[in-house]
């Protein structure tokens, strides 16, 4: 199977850079959608969620917070906020934001709603999937 490369990248530095077989996306701004080696070109938002690389049958899961993903003739890069492998998630530190960002939601006074909510689902994206996914 011809492979894929792959790289994602957030402000803090590389999350992820080698070959995989395949990449499925459970929510680019298109829906669900997978890639593999040889795709046509495309440009596409990421909204926060799960990100899954199969290399040799074996899936990987990644968070990934909003970003961008584009696929050429040289790969896939993908640019987000924040990727972090399903077994980095440190659930308690996503169980803090989670109790913040609805405590921030309960005041309903809150002058950046947007911003609170991306929170709020960074957060439960982040349970969800560590709880899925994450035993080493
Ligand atoms: P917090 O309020 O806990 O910082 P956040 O959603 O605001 O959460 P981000 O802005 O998405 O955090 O990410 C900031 C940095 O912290 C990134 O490097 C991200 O990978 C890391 N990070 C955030 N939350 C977690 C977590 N629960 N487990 C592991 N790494 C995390």
């Amino acid at each position: 199977m011809d492979k894929l490369k792959l790289e994602i990248v957030t402000p803090r530095g590389s999350a992820f850079s080698g070959e995989v077989d395949e990449v499925f996306m459970a929510k680019g701004g298109m829906g669900e959608f997978g890639v593999l080696a040889g795709h046509a070109p495309l440009l596409t938002t990421l909204r926060i969620g799960a990100f899954i690389t199969k290399t040799d049958g074996k899936p990987s899961y990644y968070f990934v917070g909003a970003g961008f993903a584009e696929v050429n003739q040289q790969g896939m890069v993908v640019l987000a906020d924040s990727a972090e492998r399903a077994e980095d998630i440190d659930v308690n530190r996503a169980m803090a934001a989670k109790q913040r960002a609805e405590a921030l939601l309960a005041k309903k006074d809150s002058e950046d709603f947007a911003h609170v909510q991306s929170a709020l689902d960074r957060a439960m994206e982040r349970i969800r999937i560590a709880e899925e996914h994450g035993r080493k």
